[in-house]
């Protein structure tokens, strides 16, 4: 039988980085060492038996700031074409996978369609399908994920895709990655999702649980996303990435290809 026997979270001081460590039977312990800037990150903390985490001050904030720009916005006017269903690709957080089936059964409803949610899951969600995913590196767990997917559009007949992430999230957390880290890695994976077939649709989810007790499920496009980088997100957050995540998403690059010699 498996257990997780210990598990633990270090903050270095020195390097302002966050460590996770958990030994598994007797295997081998491992730590995977996370992105810089730890004291924005979610908030991880050990209560009765388990881990919770909470939305961190960084990720209110910009959860906030997009939600006053129109970059998440409310799931009204994105009616989704619901009337084959739905292949959701999320995490599978116990404490928030019911408002998320709740709500897409609430929206096939009013569409007046029978909700058809066919849901993959994985620690972190669509996340683990980006190019570079720190989420489970060298498992092959994209490339799963994909054959997942390219299977329920051809047994299920169903054309609609929803890659999802959520706050707070414990997978992300644990890696130390930001709303901002999310939502890259978010969009990053609708690239590899389309490539599947390139006319099913792919939309952009983001589910939140306040911490007031709200739990809301937004659109964010990936086209929005990016125009708002190029006006405001670089300025406000671009000191945190080394390299600028258009760049990561392949929109632009540092070195422009150099001009045609013929
Ligand atoms: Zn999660």
């Amino acid at each position: 039988m498996t257990s997780v026997e210990h598990s633990f979270l270090f903050k270095s001081p020195k390097e302002d980085r966050v460590i996770l460590c958990f030994f598994i039977n007797n295997l081998e312990g491992f730590s995977l060492p996370c992105y810089p800037f730890a004291s924005s990150i979610p908030e991880t903390i050990f209560h009765d038996g388990g881990f919770v985490t909470v939305l961190s001050e960084f990720d209110r904030e910009v959860v906030n700031f997009l939600r006053q720009e129109g970059v998440l916005e409310d799931m009204n006017g994105h009616s989704l074409d619901l009337g084959r269903g739905v292949i959701v690709i999320r995490c599978p957080d116990g404490d928030q996978m019911l408002d998320r089936i709740e709500h897409d059964r609430r929206v096939a409803i009013e569409a007046g369609v029978t909700p058809r949610i066919h849901l993959l899951t994985c620690h972190g969600g669509c996340m683990a399908i980006a190019h570079g995913s720190p989420l489970y590196p060298d498992m092959g767990i994209d490339r799963f994920l994909l054959i997942q997917i390219a299977e329920a559009v051809m047994l299920k007949g169903i054309h609609v895709i929803s890659a999802e992430i959520h706050l707070p999230c414990g997978k992300a957390a644990n890696l130390g990655l930001t709303i901002l880290d999310q939502i890259i890695f978010q969009m990053s994976s609708k690239s590899r999702i389309k490539e599947i077939d390139p006319t099913n649709k792919v939309v952009c989810r983001v589910h939140i649980d306040y911490p007031d007790g709200r739990k809301r499920t937004y659109f964010i496009s990936r086209n929005h996303w990016i125009q708002f980088w190029r006006d405001k997100g670089r300025d406000l957050w671009g000191r945190r990435f080394t390299i600028d995540p258009l760049q990561t998403l392949g929109v632009e690059t540092v070195f422009p290809p150099s001009p045609s010699r013929v």
